[in-house]
């Protein structure tokens, strides 16, 4: 069925585990991870990113996964990525999205502060979830343009303010991840994660999350991650399956083995992130 994400993250940070929010792009990528989420029967975040519209509309994810989370008897969140543009936001609200993120992290405090207030406010109206962040995660090695897309670490006081003043029910926070492929793994600043988490009340929630490194994530978890975002390496599952077989294969073929592939990479993150199952 279809949920918004409130009582998931808040379980999520009760009992110490983390829900994947995975990225689809068209029907496969879909597929693959709702197939994990009910093997695992387990909760699912599957989000649509505002920079992968081109793929797939506000307007066709909202049909398709409301299809099949209508027939899933396990808690799916249908979440809008990294919402930078209000009236997309807005689209996706209007069109049944359960969550969605705005993200005015590349703004200063106050800018970010005022346009999250705005969009919970339209969204708490309807019952849905809202994510911002604050800090920024920006773009790793092999990213677009990382030169111009640097990370700037979350500060504890910020973080704490930014929750008060928006009411927003989950926050992301820049520790140390970048988004996209790394070279190497990242050095996670826990000491932070973990300060951040006593001081703030609502879950918290890590982009970046592909190639951090499994221990890693497993430890941001247990200091109060909630919820991790994973792109780059369910596209990397799906192309390692590719790339041996390629040659021989058809295309339609080639679509149902980098659906496997998806749903491989999903279930080792499951239990990465110790997510609630059996349910
Ligand atoms: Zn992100």
């Amino acid at each position: 069925m279809l949920v918004n994400s409130k009582q998931l993250l808040l379980d999520a940070k009760k009992s110490g585990y983390a829900i994947p929010s995975t990225n689809i792009f068209n029907l496969n990528s879909l597929r693959g991870v709702l197939r994990a989420a009910e093997e695992n029967r387990s909760p699912l975040i599957v989000s649509l990113a505002e920079v992968h519209t081109k793929s797939l509309s506000i307007e066709e994810a909202a049909s398709i996964v409301k299809y099949y989370a209508n027939k899933i008897d396990l808690p799916i969140v249908l979440h809008f990525d990294h919402g930078f543009t209000p009236s997309l936001v807005k689209e996706a609200i209007d069109s049944g999205f359960t969550s969605v993120m705005i993200d005015g992290s590349s703004l200063p405090f106050d800018e970010n502060v005022e346009k999250t207030k705005e969009i919970v406010a339209l969204a708490h109206e309807k019952n849905i979830t809202v994510e911002a962040e604050i800090g920024h995660v920006g773009g790793g090695e092999s990213y677009i343009n990382p030169e111009y897309d640097h990370s700037q670490l979350t500060t504890v006081e910020e973080a704490k303010r930014f929750a008060e003043l928006t009411n927003v029910d989950s926050l992301a926070v820049s520790i140390g991840t970048a988004h996209g492929a790394y070279k190497g793994t990242p050095k996670i600043d826990f000491k932070r994660l973990s300060q951040i988490n006593q001081e703030v009340n609502i879950p918290l929630v890590l982009h970046g999350g592909s190639g951090s490194g499994d221990e890693n994530l497993q430890k941001a978890v247990e200091l109060g991650i909630c919820k991790v975002n994973i792109f780059t390496d369910l596209t990397v599952a799906a192309h390692d399956k590719l790339v041996d077989n390629f040659k021989d294969m058809n295309y339609y073929d080639a679509c149902l083995l980098a659906e496997e592939g998806i749903k491989e990479c999903l279930l080792k993150y499951y239990s990465i992130f110790k997510t609630k199952r059996g349910m």
